[in-house]
């Protein structure tokens, strides 16, 4: 099956997945990576699927969701492999286009969940819809938009990098920027090399208009120490992405040694990368309705948490908003779902992340 979804994304709303290389045909062969080790190593790139299957498949199921009145907020690119060895992704972007101007809309992710429900997915015509650019204005309304969430292991190719810019996000895995760490963690291709990488994502960056992110999966012991994270936030300060994500393994690796850092170091890199880049958010697979409130103290807690440390005296705001007391922090720090953390004589306050108790 090449398209999957839609499903719930932190990142993107709702996702529409595309599975454009077979499994785990990749240029990395990462020591974190869920799909297990890779199966495949290759940097060439080469065509897996016919482009118009994949419109065929995306449209059917872009179809059923309409139907079923589920509003897709992106189409993405998220193969178990790597989505730039596909030779023909930029072909298959051109004509995804073609499904965003037939009709199919969406509302931005800020608009209010309830109301989404009831307006989103009709035709342009609809009544409905009608009252709804009346009130809101047309503005508000965008077409399905297209992302690619690539390794950037090619982005030094002009081809990949032509490519990419025909997308309206494009997520970029920096896990490291010096060599060496580069290779224990990602365990290239052997012919890659990361200096004509991180220079191909700069002039990526420099020219591309839709929104950038980038993306770090931090390991305990690899990629996690201070001196480290510090080059890697110079360099993104550079980059300039609109986001910057930190996530941490939470499902199986390929490699049984691989461990999420503490708690302590995760907020510690939040911290230093927040000093470079704008925004910085974690993402660790918890799909839950940050910073929604929903009244519930504990809940709304862990949300924010789950996405951003908070410092104590956010909490305090938080606290006095909600009309209650430090209890349900102290109750939640008792149960081990929310640690506390210290950066620069400040306590922070973080969900527990990556389910190991150690604090070292
Ligand atoms: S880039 Fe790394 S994590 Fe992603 S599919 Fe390849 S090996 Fe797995």
């Amino acid at each position: 099956m090449i398209a999957f979804g839609p499903v719930p994304s932190r990142r993107l709303g709702r996702s529409l997945g595309i599975n454009n290389i077979p499994p785990k045909i990749c240029t990395y062969a990462c020591v974190y990576c869920q799909l297990g080790r890779t199966i495949k190593m290759q940097m060439e790139r080469q065509p897996f699927y016919e482009p118009e299957e994949i419109l065929r498949d995306v449209r059917e199921k872009v179809e059923k969701a309409k139907e079923a009145r589920e509003p897709i907020d992106y189409l993405t690119f998220v193969p178990d492999g790597e989505p730039t060895l596909d030779i023909n992704l930029g072909r298959e972007i051109e004509l995804l286009r073609s499904l965003g101007i037939t009709g199919l809309w969406t509302l931005p992710i800020t608009f209010p969940q309830a109301k989404k429900n009831s307006l989103e997915g009709h035709s342009g015509d609809s009544q409905l819809v009608s009252s709804y650019l009346k009130a809101f204005g047309k503005s508000k309304v965008q077409g399905i938009k297209i992302a690619v969430i690539t390794n950037s292991s090619l982005m030094w190719r002009e081809d990949v990098r032509e490519a990419l810019m025909k997308a309206d996000w494009v997520s970029l895995k920096m896990d490291s920027v010096q060599e060496e760490t580069w290779r224990k963690v990602n365990r290239p291709y052997g012919t890659l090399r990361l200096d004509s990488i991180l220079d191909g994502a700069l002039q990526f960056a420099s020219k591309f208009k839709g929104e950038l992110a980038t993306e770090t999966m931090l390991v305990r012991g690899v990629n996690d120490g201070d001196d480290h994270i510090k080059d890697l936030a110079g360099f993104l300060a550079r980059l300039e992405p609109a986001v910057a994500y930190l996530a941490i393994p939470t499902r199986p690796p390929a490699e049984r040694w691989v461990q999420s850092p503490a708690e302590e170091v995760i907020n510690r890199a939040y911290q230093i990368f927040s000093g470079t880049v704008d925004r910085v958010e974690y993402l660790v697979g918890y799909e839950g309705n940050a910073f929604a409130f929903t009244g519930d103290v504990e809940e709304d807690l862990l949300s924010i948490t789950a996405v951003h440390p908070m410092r104590e005296d956010a909490v305090d705001e938080f606290l006095a908003r909600a009309g209650a007391d430090w209890t349900a922090v102290y109750q939640l720090v008792a149960q081990d779902r929310l640690v506390e953390a210290e950066y620069e004589g400040h306590r922070f306050y973080l969900r527990r992340l990556g389910g190991h108790k150690d604090r070292g």
